[in-house]
Parts: structure tokens; sequence; C-alpha cells
């Protein structure tokens, strides 16, 4: 029986993974799931929503959720959990991966990512374009790296954590759980979890 694969979100992110995956799996039949978004096409691609997806034409179905947001991507892969749906990566082919790297299922690796030697990433992770992981980087489940992001060596980064554009983690630092970077900042000091730091150097972020 055919593959069918689930890109969930049919948005910026889903758009930029659905060709990642139709390199990937030439055989497969592929199309978007996505609950806000009327059923129709984008892209040469059906859209369903989530109970159609499970009822339609297939028993051997599979999922990449590409969604930006990390606690939604959570609460979907729960629900793929719950109705025994598995997590497919997504992985452009220009990615380069070097040795003993451990990566959770449901990645979505972007074209131009590094990930060197010796590291290990949970679940869902999101590596877009051009962002890189050094050596001995211990990543969280459902992190998020934005275009550029560049994690140096031996960085532990939480759960949940996001890391926006060309920002540069200096190596061997602490990124605490759900975290957020800003563009740019450049991080030379640990970043306690939940907190969000900007800026050259990066500093937390303050209201007013
Ligand atoms: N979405 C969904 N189910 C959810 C949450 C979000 O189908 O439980 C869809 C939402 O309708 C939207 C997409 O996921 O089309 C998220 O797109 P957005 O532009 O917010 O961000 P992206 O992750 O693509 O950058």
């Amino acid at each position: 029986m055919s593959l069918l694969i689930g890109v969930y979100g049919a948005s910026g992110c889903g758009r930029g993974i659905m060709p990642l995956l139709r390199a990937q799996y030439p055989q497969a039949t592929l199309i978007f799931i996505d609950d806000g978004h009327p059923p129709g096409r984008v892209n040469g691609h059906d859209v369903v929503a989530w109970g159609d997806f499970l009822e339609g034409r297939s028993e051997n179905r599979a999922v990449s959720i590409a969604i930006a947001a990390a606690r939604t991507r959570q609460d979907i892969a729960e629900k793929c959990e719950a109705a025994d749906v598995p997590l497919v990566e997504a992985r452009a082919a220009s990615v380069v991966q070097m040795d003993e790297v451990v990566i959770g299922q449901g990645a979505c690796l972007s074209p131009y990512v590094t990930l060197t030697s010796n590291i290990r990433i949970g679940r869902c992770f999101h590596a877009n374009l051009y962002s890189y992981v050094e050596h001995d980087c211990v990543i969280g489940d459902f992190v998020t790296l934005a275009p550029g992001a560049k994690i140096n060596g031996a960085v532990t980064i939480g759960d949940h954590a996001y890391v926006g554009s060309a920002a540069v983690i200096r190596q061997g630092l602490s990124i605490g759980a759900g975290a957020t970077v800003g563009m740019g900042a450049v991080v030379t000091r640990d970043v306690p979890p939940g907190v969000t730091v900007v800026g050259n150097p990066a500093r937390p972020l303050t209201k007013g």
C-alpha cells in the first residue's frame, strides 16, 4: 500500500518542508493537514483537516509537523501518537551530518543545515535554512532554530527553546527550557529557562 504523508501546517513552514518530503519520498502521496485552512489546494497538494487525514485513503500514513510554534508541535505530536500515526523526518539532501549524531523522531532539517559530531537532539527538532549545531551539543525536545542560527560546541538547549535568525551562541553555554534568543543576538552567558534575550552582548529583554 502506498504511503500517505501529511505535512501538518500549510503556512510558511509547511510550504518549505513539503518539497523536501516530495524529494525524499517520490512514490508517496503528499498532502497538507491544516485545521485553520479551508479544504483546497496549496502548491499543488490537497489540504485536509486532521479528521479527514485519519479517515482517508490509506492505512499507511505518516506525519511531518511543519509548524514553528513549539507547544503546538508538541500537542500535535501527542495527537499523532494517540492515533498511532508515526512521525517522519524531513531532511534536505544538502544537510551535512557528521559522526555520532542522534536525533529524535520527526525532525525537519532544511537546506544547508550542518550537524557536526557527537550531538544529541530530542523530538521534533526544527533546524531552518543554514543553521548549524557544532560538536557535543545536547538539544531537548521541540527546539527551533531559525534560519542561520549558530550553535557552537558543547551548548545545552532545553525543551521548547527558540533561537532566532542569525543568533550566535558561544561555546559551552546553556539555554534554558522555553527560552527565546532574539534575531541576531550574540549570547555570551547562560540563558535561564523561559527568559528572552536580545542584542550584542545578549541581555534579558525588559519591558517598558
Ligand atoms: N495549525 C493547525 N493546527 C493547529 C495549529 C496550527 O493546522 O493546532 C496551522 C494553522 O492553521 C496555520 C499553520 O498551522 O496554517 C501555522 O502557520 P503559521 O503561519 O502560524 O506559522 P509557521 O509555523 O508556518 O511559521
